[in-house]
């Protein structure tokens, strides 16, 4: 860990003003209800150990995308409903919180927790505005970074204002996240135990070109899934009927498995794939060959000839990072592929394997499997910014925080 956590602070937070950037974006349905609150259950931790410490807590969040204005649609007041059932206490919360931000983290008592309107209805919040970040600071003893799912974003209240506190530190959440990825990023450590598998679905290579790149410089084995096994069935000159390619990243696909030839990784695309002449749940299906896929009908999940060699993949590796899912999960007859890589990782957890898996549609169909997340070694929060960190770059809201505290060796 290169950042200083909040386990690592040696002062008493009794009394102290503790700002706290939380990711808290949760799903709503169209009457405002919370669909799923597991990003506020992540940042608990954080929370009732600053509570517990007796500090003053107070949390920044965004939601939504209201573009530095006021959206009544995206208040949080949901979110403060929920954050105080699960603390178990009154949460602050007021809608001219923003307006009164001063007053308002001053009327924060030791023990209590406020809850600051969404971030993103100031102009200055997405721009990094410093005059922004020095609003946010005042008043403020330590700042406490648990948002990782922004942390790819230098935005005034997870970067600007790391700046302006007299200490930035990484949470709980925050922490692990950094903890459980680290590894897998090449030239990190000791890199992750190998042999290392890489599952790369979804629906497009555009996205993911860059952590297909450097993944090639750590992984053994690379399974490449979900729509983008088309564009690369392409370019190895299949036919890929209405399937979803991106034509202009033939190339792409061509250099890619070039470089992983020359690497000596080995590439698993499908082989066979469950078909139809529409994405619906009563479409007809029919399995096929990956590369003659006639016109008219699109590859929509791996087959089960696929999975059984994918198996074997997995079977023999020790660390296995998941991100896209393989198929289209979100509708039945097409889901068993997905929800058999979630197995498979399962098993290969509990085996003794180190499982990793990310992006918000991953989750998603974890979720919709009605999986447990501690079946894996590691879920990651993030989307955009767990690609990112693995991909080698340096987050702009981790980059910020203090860095750890150098070891004296005794003697
Ligand atoms: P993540 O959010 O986990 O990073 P992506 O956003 O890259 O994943 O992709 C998820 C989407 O990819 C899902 O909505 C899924 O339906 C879609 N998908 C998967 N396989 C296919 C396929 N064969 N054809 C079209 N779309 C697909
Ligand atoms: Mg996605």
């Amino acid at each position: 860990m290169t950042v200083l956590t909040l386990k690592q602070l040696t002062q008493s937070l009794a009394g102290k003003t503790v700002l706290v950037r939380e990711d808290f974006n949760v799903p709503l349905d169209v009457t405002g209800a919370i669909t799923d609150d597991t990003r506020i259950q992540e940042g608990m931790e954080t929370i009732q150990y600053l509570v517990a410490q007796q500090a003053k807590v107070v949390i920044l969040c965004h939601f939504g995308r209201p573009k530095g204005q006021v959206v009544d649609s995206m208040r949080l007041a949901p979110v403060a409903q929920r954050l105080s059932e699960l603390l178990g206490q009154a949460v602050l919360y007021s809608p001219n919180s923003l307006e009164n931000y001063e007053a308002f983290v001053a009327s924060v008592q030791p023990g209590q927790v406020a809850l600051v309107e969404n971030t993103r209805f100031l102009p200055g919040e997405e721009k990094n505005d410093p005059e922004l970040a020095k609003r946010f600071a005042t008043g403020i003893d330590v700042f406490v970074n648990d948002a990782f799912g922004a942390a790819h974003r230098a935005h005034a209240s997870t970067e600007g204002v790391a700046h302006s506190v007299p200490v930035a530190v990484a949470g709980f959440l925050m922490a692990r996240e950094i903890e459980a990825l680290t590894p897998l990023v090449p030239g990190m450590g000791q890199g992750p135990k190998q042999p290392f598998t890489a599952i790369i679905g979804g629906s497009k290579v555009s996205t993911k070109i860059t952590v297909l790149e450097n993944l090639l410089n750590t992984v053994q084995h690379l399974i490449i899934g979900g729509g983008m096994t088309h564009t690369f069935n392409l370019a190895l000159g299949g036919q890929v009927g209405n399937s979803l390619v991106e034509k202009e990243h033939v190339p792409t696909a061509l250099r890619l498995l070039e470089q992983a030839k020359a690497k000596g990784v080995a590439v698993h695309l499908t082989s066979d794939v469950v078909m139809a002449q529409r994405i619906a749940a009563d479409a007809e299906t029919k399995l096929g060959d990956s590369k003659t896929i006639p016109d008219g009908w699109e590859g929509l999940d791996a087959g089960p000839e696929t999975l059984k060699a994918w198996e074997a993949v997995i079977a023999q590796s020790n660390t296995i990072l998941w991100n896209g899912p393989v198929g289209v999960f979100e509708v039945a007859p097409f889901a068993a592929g997905t929800r058999r890589i979630a197995e498979l990782l399962a098993q290969a957890t509990q085996r003794g394997a180190t499982t990793v898996l990310g992006g918000g549609d991953t989750v998603a169909a974890i979720g919709q499997f009605g999986m447990n997340p501690n079946a894996f070694t590691h879920v990651s929060t993030g989307g955009g910014a767990s690609l990112e960190f693995l991909e080698g770059q340096v987050l702009p809201g981790i980059a910020a925080l203090n860095p750890a505290p150098t070891l004296v060796a005794a003697g």
